[in-house]
């Protein structure tokens, strides 16, 4: 798909989720052993604009909110309730977890 990934992406992925305790960043959903939710390592900057595919810059979404991240076109979901919109994505998991949520409303 996009040859410009290391051919160690896929334990890259891992090493983030880990460090994230595959838990989303965004709404605290979670994933890997721990729930059912699709985690997804985003790159908080995009490679095409020079980001790099270190741990450093990658951040555990779940496959709802990193949907949400790329539809708002947003590069930055470091800088907290600057980026997306709540109200206009379907996470599940936000009505579980109405703390996490707050901080984005
Ligand atoms: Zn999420
Ligand atoms: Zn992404």
């Amino acid at each position: 798909m996009d040859s410009n990934y290391p051919s160690d992406w896929s334990s890259r992925q891992k090493k983030v989720k880990r460090r994230d305790n595959h838990q989303c960043q965004n709404c605290g959903a979670l994933g890997g052993s721990r729930g059912e939710a699709e985690l997804h390592a985003h790159h908080g900057v995009p490679i095409s604009k020079g980001g790099s595919h270190r741990l450093g810059n990658l951040t555990t979404y779940c496959k709802d909110c990193h949907r949400a991240i790329h539809i708002e076109d947003r590069t930055a979901p470091t800088t907290t309730g600057g980026f997306t919109p709540f109200e206009q994505i379907n996470c599940q998991y936000l009505t579980k977890h109405p703390r996490l949520a707050v901080s984005a409303a």
